[in-house]
This record gives structure tokens, sequence and C-alpha cells, in this order.
């Protein structure tokens, strides 16, 4: 196909309606979602971006190409929360100078990042292309890369910033169409605020991009002074670092539209100088567990940690698989109530799907185009569920000879969607004897015999791969299990 959106339409929060997506650049598909706070375990409500937003990197890489999709997802660790942690544990070592604050931070959140990408990963998620962390973008840096200092001094140069009672805040009011993304006007921003609090604000809306730390309080340099940076400027700062001024998706969930986004919005457009940031904004819905708003309060407050290894959610552990499909069940946008009830009903579907992929002994090479089709219209995963479901049936019911192509299909399905669908069973002494066959009608030059076993193989799930030793230059052939 040669139009560059391939059929992919997608809810833009921005316009507030379904576009058709055209990439800035199909060779380079460029994604940013906000990632956790590596503060505490991430919680099942963490959950919800990580799956959706990699079920669209996969769709994105099948579309336009594994190598043509560049995804960043943050790790944010510049918080006060983490900052007094540092403190707490390692504030002899930064004061004498022994650890920089960056290592002190590194080592707290180290138990808690380690967590998350094992979490991620139980749930079926792709690593993003790149995983930047918020303290290794707050300096200048030698590569060059956009940083946060550099975008302050940026915005104060432009007139968008300015310093007052021991912060540099953004105006604004520099910002005709500041409040875009949220659909709130600056009026009703100010209505609410609290002006006893902001008086050194020039607008009640005005918000940090830089805070001076006290001398007890932990902080990096900066051209104003020792302080932290706002929470919004990280991610303009590693967007641009790793996607440029402009890019094409970014994504998160409802409640970082305002003020999160907005302000990034505000600051990397005046720091840049560009009509936008990204061209569709992405978010997905609220969570609820069984009915009711998640928090410590109320005791129902889930780590994804807990779901997958305690028995403190329904009185048993989950798969990660099952969690994932739970979570897809419920179309993005809308809000998910979390339950056990829920988690049932995906680990039955699970399980009637697994069995009918079975059938076929390697996932068929083509994705079903209806499922490709169903995620294309705003990752419609009902849609595309209601498919697996049919294809399902008709594995279960084939019963003529050769190949059962509906469960190939099923199972080509179920991989790309990120549920483990098994490797093939192999009989490596049989393989080894194909191959070396194979080797010999190659000298030979009978082509046809030898297409036809490295065919034969595949129908298994063993992908052939031919290749030349380094050093004889002899033809070398190596295998692998394709899932
Ligand atoms: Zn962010």
């Amino acid at each position: 196909m040669s139009d560059a959106s391939k059929g992919l339409s997608l809810y833009n929060t921005l316009t507030r309606v379904k576009e058709r997506f055209v990439p800035i650049d199909p060779k380079n598909v460029r994604m940013y979602v906000c990632g956790p706070t590596v503060y505490d375990f991430a919680h099942i409500g963490n959950a919800r971006p990580a799956i959706v937003f990699d079920v669209l990197f996969r769709l994105l890489r099948q579309l336009y190409g594994e190598n043509h999709v560049t995804y960043v997802r943050n790790i944010t660790d510049v918080d006060d929360k983490i900052n007094a942690r540092a403190l707490r544990d390692f504030g002899r070592e930064i004061a004498a100078g022994k650890l920089s604050l960056n290592d002190a931070i590194r080592k707290v959140t180290e138990k808690t990042a380690d967590q998350y990408h094992k979490d991620v990963a139980a749930l079926g998620c792709l690593e993003p292309t790149f995983e930047p962390r918020a303290t290794e973008f707050v300096a200048p840096r030698a590569d060059g890369k956009a940083d946060m200092l550099s975008l302050i001094a940026q915005l104060i140069e432009r007139g968008h910033a300015y310093v007052a009672g021991g912060e540099v805040l953004f105006d604004t009011a520099s910002m005709p169409d500041y409040g875009e993304l949220s659909k709130r006007n600056l009026d009703e921003q100010q209505a609410g605020a609290r002006i006893a609090v902001d008086a050194h604000k020039k607008n009640p809306g005005d918000f940090v991009l830089w805070k001076l730390s006290t001398p007890e309080e932990p902080g990096w340099e900066s051209p104003w002074g020792r302080g932290r940076p706002g929470w919004h400027i990280e991610c303009s700062a590693m967007s641009a670092a790793y996607l440029g001024e402009v890019f094409d998706i970014h994504g998160g969930g409802l409640d970082l539209i305002f003020p999160h986004h907005e302000n990034e919005i505000a600051q990397s457009r005046c720091a840049h100088g560009t009509k936008v940031m990204a061209n569709v904004w992405m978010h997905n819905g609220f969570l609820q567990v069984e009915g009711q708003k998640m928090s410590k309060s109320l005791g129902n407050f889930y780590s994804i940690h807990e779901l997958l290894e305690t028995e403190t959610f329904g009185g048993r552990t989950w798969p990660g698989e099952v969690l994932r499909l739970a979570m897809l069940m419920t179309h993005y946008r809308e809000p998910i109530d979390f339950s056990v009830r829920k988690l049932e009903e995906a680990e039955n579907t699970l399980r009637k799907w697994k069995r009918a992929a079975d059938l076929a002994p390697a996932a068929a090479r083509e994705l079903p185009a209806d499922v490709v089709e169903a995620l294309s219209d705003d990752l419609a995963t009902y849609a595309a569920f209601q498919r697996l479901t049919q294809l399902a049936g008709e594995a279960i019911e084939f019963s003529g000879s050769g190949e059962n192509a509906a469960a190939a299909s099923l199972k080509a399905a179920l991989a790309f969607l990120g549920f483990d669908v098994g490797a093939a069973k192999v009989d490596e002494a049989a393989i080894a004897e194909a191959i070396a066959r194979r080797l010999r009608f190659i000298a030979d030059k009978n082509w046809a015999e030898a297409d036809r076993i490295r065919e034969e193989l595949l129908a298994q799930g063993v992908q052939l791969k031919d290749g030349k030793d380094p050093v004889t230059g002899e033809r070398v052939t190596t295998w692998e299990i394709r899932r």
C-alpha cells in the first residue's frame, strides 16, 4: 500500500475526533508514552497504558515494519518523595560528595524500576525502543540531546517563563492557545485558583518549571540556583531528545490530560516555536476495582505484582496474560471495572483460544487481515477478539486433512497480540537431518527439492536461515522457532 495511512484511524484528544493516521515519516513512526514514577511498585491502573500502547506499538510495527517505529516510554525518577528517600538513605554520602544525587536516586529506585520491568514483561508487553530516566535529562548532556535546563532557559529567552518567589514559572498568558488539549480557558482556571498561595505568580495557572531547594533538600545546580525541575518539563525534554520537536503520537492515561499533557504541550511548543508537539494525543480511560475508585484508604489498591504473585485479589494469583486480556476486553477509551469476575472471564476465553490454537503446529505466516483491520479502527480490540473466537470455533470444527488454517491464523493472531502460544515441539535430530538433506539438494542444484524441505520445516514452525561461514565461506544453515 503506498498510502502512508495504511488504513489506521485513531481518536485524537486534541481534535476530539477519530482521524486517519498519517505519520510524519513512515520510515520512523514516533510515539511517546508517559511512564511510571518509580517510587512504589506500579499499581494495576499503571498496567493499562502499558498494555494499551503496547498493542498500538505492535500494530504500528505490523503496518510500517518492525524497524520503522520508535516507542519511548520514560521512567520518572525525579520526584520529591524519591528525593526525600535518597536523602534519608544516602544524605551523608551526597553531602560529602561521595555519591551524586543521580546515583543515590538510582540506588533507591533500583528495586521499584526492576519490578516494573518484570511486571510489564509478565503482562506480555514488548520493551519500548528507548526508556529514558528523568534524572539523566536534567542537566545539559554530553551527547547534545535535549535536556530540561536548556529547555527552561529557552523558554525564559523567548518570553514564556519568568523567575519569581524561588521558582521559574511558565507564563501561561504568553501562549494565546494555552489549554487547547483540555479545552479549558484561562479564566476558568483562574476562577478556581487559590490566589493567596500563588501571590508570586503572574497568573494563577502559571506552573513550575524549576523550584529552588532549601540547603537541606536535594537538588541539581542550575543558572537559577540549586533546585529541582517541575514534573512536566521532563517529558518535553525526553520526547524531544528521542523523537524530535514534533512527533506522531503522545499517549498516557486520561488523568494526565490536565495539567501534565497540557503543560508539556505549552513547554514544547513555546520552547521550539512549533504549532504542535505531537499530532495525535491518545488517552486510555480510568480504571476502577470492583466498582470503586482505587485508593489506599479503601483498601482496594493493588499493585501489578500483588495480582501476579500473591493471593490478595480474589484469593489466588493471576497469570499476566489473563490480566492483559481482561484489560483489553474493554475498549481503551472506556472506563474499565477491574473485577475477579472479569479476570475469570478472560481466563476462560484465553483457555478456549489456546486449546484451538494448539491444533496447529505453527503459526500462520500472515496475520488474519480482519484482526489487523479491527485493531486499525482506533484499537477496536473487542472486534478483534470476536474474530479470534470465530477462528477458534472454525479450528475446533476442522476435520479435513492437511493444515488447520484457522488454528494457524488464531495462533498467529494470539502471538501478535502478546499472548503466549508456546513454541512448536521440535525434534532437533530430525531438523539437523532435514538440513543436511537440503544442503545435498542445493549442492546438486535441485532447488525445487531444497525449497520443498524448507517449506515443510516452516509449516512445522521451524525457520531456516542461510549464512556463510566467515572463515571457510561455506554455506551454513541455522534454524529458529517461529512463533
Ligand atoms: Zn509525561
